[in-house]
């Protein structure tokens, strides 16, 4: 499928299908054990199915388990399937111990991928969705003064510049902690407006349950890599935690992947806000509810664009949300927009995460081995 002297970039595929298709053949090929959970409400534009494939790779009862998954927002899948196609065909699995399985979730967003959005098939941002949907939401009362903004904003040119304006305009007064802390932090308000965390939990976040009942139900020891796009610095990996720096997690994530700086406190420019609902910490209480694994989970981003253009691309996924089957050029030129700013086009970021993600692994495959 890939031969070796092919530029790395073939590992990027430029759709869902195809993203499904290639790395269920590279399974097969290497020796990876499948199992489809296919969205039965959805399917993709082409009439493809959608399913987060699971691909498991040593003994069941292993002890400890590295688990791998890209995708939880849609359209930054690519990247992560990218690196993840890029460690089976260079035979990296095989260097995992006797006692250590591998286990892949991909993506764990298929309809975001397919469709070119962050969010899921209910407008959900499933990285905002991962909570107890039976307890009082937490209260996001910046989101309820910024959503006038984002609503009004227009998405061309000039619209995104005087969007950006405006929010720097309430960072001056209210302080950068709480703009973006209410704008990427979660609400449970406003279903058609900005990281919205849902009502009830997504079927993503279901299947990622029953995932970790059948998959991890033995191990004692789960490290969990969550591939995301678009904070940090133009193709370099950007590492969050949601364990305190105190943490017994965050000391052995510092140890295993120095001399990267591992973020927890201190998420983006110096805001650190207080997310709600995500899967890293509803996998983990999850795990901790069926057995007694010890977890070290965490996100790598790789970067893209600066944040100002970030804040741009969410206000960007916010009105494809409402207009993605609408077919036209404004339409277009968003989702182009959009893929580009998650998933740079540009061959050298692409060589950029290639080259740099094989050590991450390794790192990965190593802390594990000695823990
Ligand atoms: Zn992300």
């Amino acid at each position: 499928m890939f031969s070796e002297s092919a530029s790395p970039t073939l590992f990027f595929s430029r759709n869902y299908r195809e993203g499904r298709q290639r790395f269920r053949e590279m399974c097969t090929a290497k020796g990876l054990d499948l199992q489809a959970y296919i969205h039965t409400d959805h399917k993709g534009p082409c009439g493809e199915d959608l399913a987060i494939d699971c691909a498991w790779f040593g003994p069941q009862n292993a002890e400890k388990v590295m688990v791998i998954s890209c995708g939880t927002h849609g359209l930054e899948a690519s990247t992560g399937a990218a690196t993840i196609m890029q460690f089976l065909h260079s035979n990296a699995h095989l260097e995992l111990a006797n006692n250590t399985a591998l286990l892949i979730i991909y993506p764990v967003n298929p309809f975001g991928w397919a469709y070119d959005r962050r969010g899921n098939e209910d407008g959900i941002d499933l990285n905002r969705n991962c909570l107890d949907h039976t307890q009082p939401y937490p209260v996001n009362a910046a989101y309820d003064e910024l959503h006038p903004l984002i609503k009004e904003a227009q998405v061309d040119p000039d619209g995104l510049e005087t969007f950006i304006q405006a929010f720097h305009a309430y960072s001056a007064q209210h302080g950068l902690g709480r703009s973006i802390g209410g704008i990427t932090a979660g609400q449970y308000t406003y279903p058609n407006g900005m990281s919205y965390g849902g009502n009830a939990l997504s079927w993503s976040c279901r299947t990622l349950y029953t995932i970790v009942e059948e998959y991890l139900r033995f191990a004692k020891k789960i490290v969990m890599v969550d591939w995301h796009t678009g904070i940090g610095a133009y193709g370099k990996p950007y590492f969050i935690m949601d364990d305190p720096v105190s943490s017994r997690a965050y000391a052995q994530a510092k140890d295993w992947w120095a001399p990267h700086t591992i973020h927890s406190d201190d998420i983006l420019d110096g805001a650190s806000p207080d997310y709600s609902g995500l899967i890293i910490r509803g996998l983990k209480k999850k795990i901790t509810s069926i057995g007694d694994a010890e977890t070290l989970c965490v996100v790598i981003e790789w970067g893209t664009y600066k944040v100002d253009e970030m804040l741009q691309s969410l206000l960007l996924d916010d009105w494809l949300k409402a207009n993605y089957m609408t077919d036209n050029s404004l339409v277009d030129s968003v989702r182009t927009q959009l893929i580009d700013r998650f998933c740079p086009q540009d061959s050298r970021w692409r060589d950029a995460v290639l080259s740099q993600a094989p050590t991450l692994y390794q790192s990965a495959i190593t802390g594990l081995t000695h823990w």
